[in-house]
């Protein structure tokens, strides 16, 4: 083949048209771009922790001597580990590359082209992403002016297409909490029905107990948040058992790498040194509120998770993220419309949020 359009014409046109997740940059390009050291980038925009991991994981890391072998496609001792961490039996949970992983893989299981999932948005776009790339459709119900869920019109939104409804609690970009009277009527719908509790950690708040009882409640978890590894992708799901065992049928058999494994293990040894980050970051969480309560031009949304919305009141949300972008200091920008003129501040370390605040501040003036 001499032309590229010939090569381009085999591939699936649904896959030639999809538009991708727009991510965050990548700090090294950001500080390339501006001519500064990558430690001088302040990232404030993927709800990362700041504190980064246990200096366990680390060491773990350097003296573990298994790389040149697979990971236990069985997953055995990280479901016996989560198990202990959530009081779960281990046959019911499934770890991922991620949480993401997890969210294509429900999707996969239970909906096909054709068929529905319902999201109440604004939500994590990961849902529409992989409902969009498995030929799912997905019903959006707005949330209301506050981003709290419209449990009436989730209720109107399911038909018999219907295969499976995403709540993320603490939502985000929103950082709201859903009471558990709202979960128990989306339970109550008999549809499959997926908790996202990335964020479960600075709430405390889970589904996990009412799954006794809603034998159609699952609920995601993450790493990447509380125990500050995003960067080696691992993420759980606890399951009814069947649809555990399916979900196990279906995943590579090798997603969740050893690098990760050995990492979740030095995490959970050093419990009260991570707890304590939290701890701070929630303290920091409230800090980062009051002070922005304070820009006249800034409305932040109450968040129980390790990021802050904003309605932008003066100019242009995506201007604000330009501007600050350009001062090395990384925030998250939505063009979808409830978003369009918010903007997203995760919950740094305090001289980091300092540095955001005093640059809001001066912007501002
Ligand atoms: N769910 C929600 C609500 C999230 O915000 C995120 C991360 N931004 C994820 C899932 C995915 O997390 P992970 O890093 O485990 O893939």
């Amino acid at each position: 083949m001499k032309d590229e359009k010939s090569i381009e014409r085999f591939a699936r046109p649904a896959m030639a048209a999809f538009k991708g997740y727009s991510a965050c940059k990548s700090p090294d390009v950001i500080a390339r771009k501006l001519g500064i050291s990558v430690e001088r980038v302040v990232k404030l925009d993927a709800n990362e922790n700041n504190y980064g991991p246990s200096p366990k994981v680390a060491k773990a890391l350097e003296q573990y001597n298994g790389y040149h072998i697979y990971p236990d496609a069985a997953q055995t001792e990280l479901c016996e580990l989560l198990s202990k961490y959530t009081g779960m039996p281990a046959e019911q949970i499934v770890a991922g590359s991620g949480s993401d992983q997890l969210i294509d893989l429900l999707v996969k299981l239970f909906a096909g082209p054709g068929d529905e999932i319902i999201n109440m948005v604004p939500s994590f776009a990961m849902y529409r992403f992989y409902a969009n790339l498995n030929g799912t459709t997905t019903i959006e119900v707005p949330r209301d002016a506050d981003f709290h869920i419209d449990v009436k019109g989730i209720k109107k939104a399911v038909t018999p297409k219907t295969k499976l409804i995403f709540l993320a609690n603490p939502n985000n970009p929103t950082g709201t909490m859903t009471s558990r009277e709202d979960i128990q009527v989306l339970a109550q719908t008999g549809l499959p029905l997926v908790v996202d509790e990335a964020y479960y950690e600075f709430t405390d708040e889970s589904a996990i107990p009412m799954m006794t009882d809603y034998l159609n409640v699952m609920v995601l978890r993450t790493f990447s948040k509380w125990a500050g590894l995003a960067g080696l992708r691992v993420g759980y799901g606890v399951f009814p058992l069947r649809i555990a065992n399916y979900l196990h049928g279906i995943r590579d058999p090798y997603n969740v790498n050893v690098a990760a494994l050995a990492a979740v293990r030095a995490s959970f040894e050093d419990m009260d040194y991570l707890m304590g980050n939290v701890q701070k970051i929630i303290a920091e969480r409230e800090r980062l509120f009051k002070e922005l309560n304070g820009i006249k031009w800034l409305k932040p949304y109450p968040s129980k998770s390790n990021f802050i919305l904003c309605d932008v009141l003066k100019g242009k949300a995506k201007d604000l993220q330009k501007t600050l972008e350009d001062r090395g200091i990384l925030v998250r920008y939505y063009a979808e419309a409830r978003l369009s003129n918010c903007i997203r501040f995760s919950v740094g370390k305090p001289d980091e949020d300092d540095i955001l605040l005093a640059a809001l501040r001066e912007i501002g003036r």
